[in-house]
């Protein structure tokens, strides 16, 4: 069946993605493949969002390091399927760098021994004791992101390996931060679990700390360009350079979606809209109007910001690690990834290396404020002065990218605001969000994509809930004997509509 014909089965649905990041490409992949009519409108001028990688002078640059992770193995299988052929397996090699000295990230507690020594054991050991009391025992409420560490590893072991960091990440101090993130990220996760993981030899229900990841060879890009590349070839549109300005809902599935190119402003029609833009902006761009009081939540959810620098080096390697987190106050960057440790086509030949920095910053902070090169030369003189781990004649040159929107800020009252966008949105039927900055919630890219898949499913009819991803209550990093299988992700033509929802 040629394109043409295939789309003009659909004429009567027209679905407009916005965003052409991996929640949205994976909902047109999934549409696309099921027949549907697809437009994707991205605003820059290249696929991918933050799964960005930037090509510069013979080398690779991942925006932060991006590894592929899902316990679900449906989803990895549709993975492997759709990458087939582009990928490598990388053996992860996670630390923390505190105090001179280098931890394995997840924390294990055989090296904490080691290279803390027995003082800082015992005192590691009355603190979790101390916090298990007033936490679990005296039913001490865990209001923010402090408490929920401190009653998973007690203050000692919060304060050696996820304050500073957490709080670089997010600019401000983890009392002033909701739990939830901690929740969505460690929950499971705790000194218990860390014992018994390290005295079982990681033998018991627990099948791995994720050792080894799966990469695309040519940098994380390649997913969504990959899913791009079938979307066009399905004979739907990803229109590039096409920044979404407006949203007007006529009636149900009936939406025009206003964009700007270089050419002037369009509008399109729509049956349905798929967006995956910052939810803080979607809710102002909607008319009918939102309330003043949804106005003022959608204006006060924040995200944080990056800048990511991105070093060539003349030297083999620097480190063995896939990420090293750097646990110290003095330093400008938060993480840091050496791209030729995750694939050997990240750098232009074996004599160099390179890394990538990530500074995290708010729009118009101090970091923010700096020039491109002043963040370069801050974070090199860090890397040879404070840290030791090259010199300055190693470096070749550096290219410096800011990235807006990188991460929600789940601030205390960040639930609240959400509730009530979100109740404004629902009124609008054929409007969806799904992704990170679209349903402001900390997805990877795995948990985007699985929501963008299921999104798209659920606009073709069958009974999914693309919203349940990403709220499993347990340790995302964990991955447990008994595999969980939550949906099945085959795609083509032959995939019917299931059940209940008529879609018109
Ligand atoms: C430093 C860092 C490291 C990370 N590491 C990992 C990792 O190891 N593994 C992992 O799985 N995930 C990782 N992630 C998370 C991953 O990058 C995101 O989960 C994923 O990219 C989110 O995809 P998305 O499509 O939901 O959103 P985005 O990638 O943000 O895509 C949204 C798209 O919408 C577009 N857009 C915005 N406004 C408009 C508009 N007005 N008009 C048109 N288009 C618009 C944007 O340009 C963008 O392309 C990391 C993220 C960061 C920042």
């Amino acid at each position: 069946m040629n394109n043409e014909a295939k789309t003009s089965q659909n004429d009567s649905k027209h679905v407009v993605i916005l965003g052409a990041g991996p929640a949205g490409l994976a909902c047109a992949h999934e549409l696309a493949a099921n027949d549907a009519r697809v437009t994707v409108l991205e605003r820059n001028g290249y696929v991918g969002g933050l799964c960005r990688t930037v090509h510069d002078a013979g080398y690779k640059f991942d925006l932060g390091g991006h590894r592929w992770f899902t316990k679900n193995e449906d989803l990895n299988n549709w993975f492997r399927r759709l990458m087939e052929g582009h990928l490598v397996m990388v053996q992860r090699i996670s630390r923390i760098y505190y105090g001179g000295k280098y931890y394995m990230y997840p924390v294990a507690l055989g090296d904490v021994i080691k290279n803390a020594g027995i003082v800082t054991i015992v005192k590691a050991g009355f603190a979790f004791i101390w916090a298990a009391v007033r936490y679990s025992v005296f039913n001490r409420p865990i209001k923010n992101m402090q408490d929920a560490y401190t009653a998973q590893f007690g203050a000692t072991l919060y304060e050696m390996f996820f304050r500073h960091y957490t709080e670089k990440v997010w600019g401000k101090p983890c009392e002033e931060l909701s739990a939830d993130w901690v929740s969505q990220r460690s929950k499971g996760l705790s000194i218990w679990s860390v014992a018994r993981e390290s005295l079982s030899n990681r033998k018991t229900e627990v099948k791995s700390l994720i050792e080894e990841f799966m990469y695309p060879r040519d940098g994380y890009v390649r997913i969504p360009e990959r899913m791009a590349e079938d979307v066009v070839r399905a004979g739907q549109r990803v229109l590039l350079g096409a920044a979404v300005k407006g949203i007007v809902v006529h009636g149900p599935k009936d939406i025009d979606v206003v964009y700007a190119t270089s050419e002037g402003e369009h509008t399109i029609r729509a049956t349905d809209v798929v967006s995956t833009i910052p939810l803080s902006l979607l809710a102002q761009m909607i008319t009918p109007k939102a309330s003043d009081a949804v106005v003022a939540a959608a204006r006060s959810l924040s995200f944080r910001d990056l800048i990511t620098v991105n070093l060539r080096l003349r030297r083999k390697q620097v480190s063995k690690d896939t990420w090293l987190y750097v646990q110290d106050a003095r330093v400008l960057f938060g993480r840091l990834h050496e791209p030729k440790n995750w694939s050997k086509a990240m750098v232009p030949d074996d004599d160099h290396t390179s890394l990538v920095l990530e500074c995290f910053c708010t729009l118009g902070d101090t970091i923010w404020s700096l020039s491109d090169d002043d963040v370069a030369r801050r974070c090199v003189a860090d890397l040879t002065e404070k840290l030791g781990f090259i010199k300055p004649d190693e470096v070749e040159g550096w290219s410096v990218v800011r990235t807006r929107f990188a991460y929600p800020v789940y601030d205390l009252e960040y639930a609240d605001k959400l509730a009530q966008i979100n109740e404004f949105l629902r009124r609008f039927e054929g409007l969806h969000i799904v992704g990170r900055g679209g349903t402001f919630r900390y997805n990877n890219a795995d948990h985007s994509i699985e929501m963008g898949l299921l999104l798209g499913r659920k606009i073709l009819g069958f009974d999914v809930d693309h919203m349940g991803v990403n709220t499993e209550p347990e340790y995302q990093e964990i991955k447990r004997a008994d595999k969980i299988e939550r949906d099945h992700y085959q795609l083509g033509a032959h995939l019917r509509p299931r059940v209940t929802q008529q879609v018109d």
